[in-house]
């Protein structure tokens, strides 16, 4: 079966997976949706017996099915290779009552690896396949994680060149050393002064910019996303959910067809979505826990029905998740809605103009598979220690928002099913609020810190981490707003 991709806004015509890739989002600031849910049709116990590629393979063959089985399987071997610093590519770890799913071996030691090492080539495939030769150059914009895995997976990546604006004085000193010190001639990082808002409207703005796209034509390039919205990103995030489960049935803990629970640190809604849809797909998921952090407009959406982004703003120790506006959750309402364009537009209306909507109730008898909580600040740090205490693993504070509102819901209800929660970062990207956490002297500069989270943890630096030691600075243009054309015009050679 074919699978196509239409807008969750209107009614045009579906395109293929390579399309949708390859234009990242369609004109009517929709997302792309597939027009069907496949399901998985490679048994479970097959795929127990499967690496990590082998999973891969056997997932997105279902849903970019105009890529050749050759096509697919090179994306594949280029992503997940020895960029991972351990060759089960995402681990699963026990502590406690639960199981901890390690996304974070990748080359910047968060889960935006997971779909980020592998979306440049397809969309360079994308690109081929439809014929457009055209170089793409990618624009992002970042609060953090997503400017520095999209640089390490477009880094070098023949036929593409990439550029990320990120607040100059919006990002974490590991952040920012990791960004600027990228290798890469088709790189380039660029500060704003300004905030991500600034950064992410003037990068809407150049996409855009007719003039810009014109010029850019006439010199064989066009411009591509590498956002979170971008089905080349959701795609990827699905194998690891059935990854998963599989290692829990070699491992003994379930049979093929019994239920697990997954636990997701949410912010942009991408991450859980994806677990949706391997649901959908048919794995045998029980429940699927959405974590908030202070930020808990999705709590009090599964709670009320209302989404009502009107509130403060809060900054929290787990910033991928201070979010208000979840974009993915926007696939989600389409589908609750019987996919359909006309209701789903109605309510991303209504968003847009009063910053809320209400789904009706018929809408909510859909979401029984989601449970929803959250963890403060206070609640987050007593999960890193309690976690600790326990036998001694460390965990990031997303992770911990998960492991929280993880805990409060296995003693509420007394669902002892088998749980997984998605470890989202490594600890030592925020190693601060983790040692801080831990009762730790946190006054050290950031890479000292780091050598004796090491201590603490029992387990080596990060690669990603201790390379920042002698890493040179390459990138250090800082600019206006106003500016930011210019600079894309000055990097692109026009
Ligand atoms: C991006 C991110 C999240 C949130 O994932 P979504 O797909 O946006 O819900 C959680 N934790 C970390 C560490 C992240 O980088």
């Amino acid at each position: 079966m074919d699978i196509m991709y239409r807008s969750t806004r209107s009614d045009s015509t579906p395109i293929t997976a390579s399309q949708a890739i390859l234009r990242g989002f369609p004109e009517d600031g929709g997302l792309y949706v597939p027009t069907a849910i496949p399901a998985l049709d490679t048994g479970l116990e097959k795929l127990a017996a499967m690496d990590y590629k082998g999973v891969a393979y056997a997932v997105m063959r279902l849903l970019l099915t105009d890529y050749t089985e050759e096509e697919l399987k090179a994306c594949i071997d280029s992503a997940y290779d020895s960029k991972f610093d351990t060759s089960e590519i995402v681990p699963l770890k026990k502590s406690g009552d639960a199981w901890y799913l390690e996304l974070f071996h990748g080359p910047t030691i968060a889960f935006k690896d997971m779909a980020l090492s592998i979306l440049p080539y397809l969309m360079t495939t994308a690109a081929a396949k439809n014929g457009s030769g055209k170089e793409i150059v990618i624009l992002t914009a970042t609060s953090g994680d997503t400017g520095k895995a999209a640089l390490a997976g477009f880094a070098g990546v023949k036929g593409t060149k990439i550029m990320v604006f990120y607040p100059k004085h919006g990002v974490s000193s590991i952040q920012e050393r990791q960004m600027v010190t990228t290798v890469g001639a088709n790189t380039r990082v660029i500060g704003i002064n300004g905030n991500f808002d600034d950064a992410q409207t003037s990068v809407k703005n150049l996409f855009t910019d007719q003039a810009l796209v014109e010029e850019m034509a006439a010199h064989g390039m066009q411009f591509s996303s590498a956002n979170s919205i971008n089905i080349g990103r959701l795609t990827p995030q699905i194998v690891y959910y059935v990854f998963a489960y599989t290692r829990l049935m070699a491992d003994g803990t379930i049979g093929a067809g019994d239920p697990v629970n997954f636990v997701v640190p949410t912010g942009n809604f991408g991450n859980i979505l994806a677990a949706y849809y391997a649901k959908r797909m048919g794995l045998p998921i029980g429940k699927l826990i959405c974590a908030s952090n202070s930020n808990k407009v999705l709590f009090d959406f599964f709670e009320t029905g209302e989404y009502d982004r009107n509130r403060e703003f809060m900054l929290t120790s787990s910033p991928s998740m201070d979010i208000l506006i979840s974009s993915n959750l926007e696939r989600l309402i389409y589908h609750i809605s019987g996919d359909s364009a006309e209701r789903c537009a109605a309510f991303m209306k209504a968003l847009k103009e009063t910053g809320k909507y209400t789904i009706t109730e018929e809408m909510r008898a859909q979401l029984g598979d989601f449970v929803s909580g959250y963890a403060d600040e206070a609640q987050t740090a007593a999960e890193i220690r309690a976690v600790f205490e326990n036998d001694g693993y460390v965990i990031d504070p997303h992770t911990a928002v998960a492991s929280s509102v993880y805990r409060r819901y296995r003693k509420e209800t007394g669902d002892l099913t088998p749980s997984v929660i998605d470890s989202t970062a490594s600890p030592f990207k925020f190693e601060g609020s983790v040692m801080k956490a831990l009762g730790k002297d946190t006054s050290l500069p950031d890479l000292e810190l780091a050598d004796k989270l090491s201590e603490t943890a029992g387990v080596p630096v990060p690669k990603a981490v201790s390379d920042l030691r002698d890493a040179p600075v390459l990138h250090d243009i800082v600019c206006d707003r106003e500016d930011m054309r210019q600079e894309v015009r000055r990097f692109l050679g026009l």
